[in-house]
């Protein structure tokens, strides 16, 4: 199974901390998608590859896609379902990323009726004055009542993305407690970094901001991961929650889930990467030079071709990113290494000390007490060529 992802290169306003990339000119927005859906052509007809694969997720992310117009995100969706020869209502998940500003009435229909089952909202936090740090474009309030006319117009399958280790004033508690309470059925959480890049990177280096705090971010994890426990959420990726729906099923996100189990995932649109058959593109990440390219039939674009010990490296850190964990004997069979082998001094010393515990089925995971420092284990176990 593999998944679509469309990188919508256009935000209204940069937030301090984000060094992803998107443009603030957005007045070539129409052109934009056009060279998206003759990408999604192009890399359909280019590679056999990817005519038998079964595609079932749609991602439209970003930059802010809900900043397309009604029409724009329509003639995308299905000028990408068209051109990879699939129908959007046979997919299991069409997520499109929206920010609270976004969420009016007239976007959630046309949405809806454009395909969409599934919303991502950017959240980060409900607090004004932490959202003004952020330069983020929306407010707490608007954040909450968004989110009640996306339920109410249809959208049952709501994602919110949290920031936490934020050196303001706000209270994560009542964060934490205000996302929950919503209809939502998946969160998302994530520490901020600083980024060299980006206005916060600067007035850290300038020492205009304090570094964020390692211990504030440690507390504020796992504070959400006892109160989601306790209102019987799943904890299934290192940043990633998933509320219960009944009959022991959760609300789990189907395209990041295939992400992080290795399979492929066609990326399309400036800055975005793809996955196939061992071998990842890297878009260029430039819309001027994306665009031009497109108008000449060429895709701009890096490829790298992953050995086996980046296959190993990889699937080490995203497994041990999962409470699914990673299984030596599955790494032997698909990479040809097993960590217990590549350096079992390390082996030993992470299972001593409680880093690494086995769990069901010869899997070995990180603990969720130590999982806000699990990419330190992972990468104690890499195979280094
Ligand atoms: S809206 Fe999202 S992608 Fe755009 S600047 Fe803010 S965090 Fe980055």
């Amino acid at each position: 199974m593999a998944g679509i992802y469309v990188h919508v290169p256009f935000c209204r306003q940069a937030c301090h901390y984000c060094d992803f990339h998107f443009s603030t000119k957005t007045s070539n927005a129409e052109g934009m998608v056009h060279a998206i859906v003759q990408e999604a052509q192009m890399r359909w007809a280019q590679n056999p590859a990817w005519q038998v694969e079964a595609f079932r997720t749609l991602y439209l992310g970003g930059g802010t896609p809900s900043l397309l117009s009604p029409a724009l995100s329509k003639a995308l969706l299905s000028g990408v379902a068209e051109a990879c020869h699939i129908q959007l209502k046979d997919l299991q998940e069409v997520t499109l990323e929206a920010n609270p500003e976004d969420l009016t009435a007239a976007n959630l229909d046309a949405w809806k009726d454009a395909g969409v089952t599934r919303l991502s909202v950017g959240i980060q936090s409900f607090d004004d004055n932490t959202l003004a740090w952020m330069n983020r474009a929306h407010t707490g309030r608007q954040a909450e009542e968004g989110l009640l006319r996306a339920n109410r117009a249809g959208f049952d399958s709501i994602t919110v993305d949290l920031i936490y280790g934020v050196p303001t004033e706000r209270s994560w508690e009542e964060d934490v407690q205000r996302a929950l309470e919503l209809p939502v059925r998946h969160l998302s959480a994530y520490a901020l970094t600083v980024e060299p890049r980006t206005v916060l990177g600067t007035r850290v280096s300038r020492g205009d901001e304090p570094e964020p705090s390692d211990s504030r971010a440690a507390y504020e994890y796992q504070h959400l991961c006892s109160v989601a426990a306790q209102r019987g959420w799943l904890h299934y990726e290192t940043s990633n929650w998933a509320a219960p729906l009944g009959e022991g099923e959760f609300g789990k996100a189907l395209h990041n889930s295939s992400y992080w189990s290795g399979e492929a995932y066609l990326g399309l649109g400036p800055g975005a990467h793809g996955f196939l058959d061992g071998l990842r593109y890297a878009n260029v990440s430039n819309n001027p030079i994306y665009l031009q390219s497109l108008r000449q039939h060429r895709l701009q674009q890096t490829k790298e071709t992953l050995s086996n010990v980046d296959r190993y490296n990889e699937r080490v850190m995203t497994g041990l990113r999962t409470a699914l964990g990673i299984s030596p004997e599955d790494l032997a069979q698909t990479t040809g290494h097993r960590p217990d082998e590549v350096d079992p001094r390390a082996w030993r010393s992470a299972l001593e000390s409680g880093d690494l515990i086995p769990i069901e089925d010869g899997r070995f995971r990180v603990p969720e007490d130590r999982w806000i420092t699990g990419d330190r284990v992972a990468s104690s176990l890499f195979l280094v060529s």
